[in-house]
């Protein structure tokens, strides 16, 4: 019998605001939600890390003489409201999910055990990850190399706003390529805008290929999810 197929998505909250500065987007909600009951329907099993730049990141509070620690606990605070609102979100268009914080919060977000996880996965829900790693000084992308590794995702799905790694950045040089495929060491030596360099070492040395897509594009999200040989975006590997 063959595995079944098992990603971890990582939203950005950038991406939840949509066109506006900050909060939430419906539309983005509503494409999200019925990319993920797609994906479900064919058998994938899906969690998400989400980030919290739609409220707040840590080092955009530091400019205001807050501790880059205490910023950080504002910055995964946000991660968790995100996961409120999407978790509620998809309950209330029949999207089952099971929403866990890296540390428990109020009775009301559950602390994530890599256990309960998997079994809210194979039960065919969609696991929301949120409150980073529970720790100041990492990011979510982090967060989510860490916890798609811990639940042995096939791939990590990176969703930003730009079609993939280029060798710059292709808004300042029109030049700049396209890279489709690209090693975990030229995306370190090079500085390549990937993710951050803790999250490119982890994948590298734990095997974990990422692929970096855009999530505004048609359909990108779903078919990332579902097509283990789509060519969308770039996919970094060793
Ligand atoms: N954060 C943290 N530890 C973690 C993950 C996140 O302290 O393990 C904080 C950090 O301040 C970060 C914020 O949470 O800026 C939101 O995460 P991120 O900036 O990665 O969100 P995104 O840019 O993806 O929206």
């Amino acid at each position: 019998m063959s595995k079944t197929r098992r990603v971890l998505l990582k939203v950005s909250g950038e991406w939840f605001s949509g066109s506006n500065e900050k909060g939430f987007d419906k539309k983005t909600f509503i494409s999200l939600s019925e990319s993920l009951v797609a994906a479900k329907s064919k058998k994938i099993q899906i969690a998400l890390v989400l980030g919290g730049g739609n409220i707040y990141r840590g080092r955009e509070l530091t400019s205001l003489n807050i501790d880059q620690v205490s910023a950080d606990y504002i910055g995964m605070l946000s991660t968790i409201m995100n996961g409120i609102a999407l978790s509620n979100f998809l309950s209330s268009n029949d999207c089952e999910n099971s929403l866990f914080s890296s540390f428990a919060i109020g009775n009301f977000v559950k602390a994530y055990s890599k256990e309960e996880a998997e079994r809210a996965l194979v039960e065919d829900k969609i696991v929301i990850l949120v409150g980073g790693l529970g720790n100041p000084l990492f990011t979510t992308d982090s967060t989510a190399s860490v916890r798609a590794v811990e639940l042995n995702a096939d791939v990590m799905l990176k969703a930003t706003n730009v079609d993939g790694v280029y060798s710059e950045d292709p808004k300042i040089n029109k030049e700049a390529i396209k890279y489709d495929h690209l090693s975990f060491e030229e995306a370190i030596t090079k500085n390549l805008k990937v993710m951050d360099q803790t999250s490119l070492c982890f994948c590298r040395d734990n095997n974990l290929s990422v692929r970096v897509f855009n999530a505004d594009a048609e359909e990108a999200i779903l078919e990332t999810i579902i097509n283990e040989n789509t060519d969308i975006g770039t996919l970094v590997e060793l």
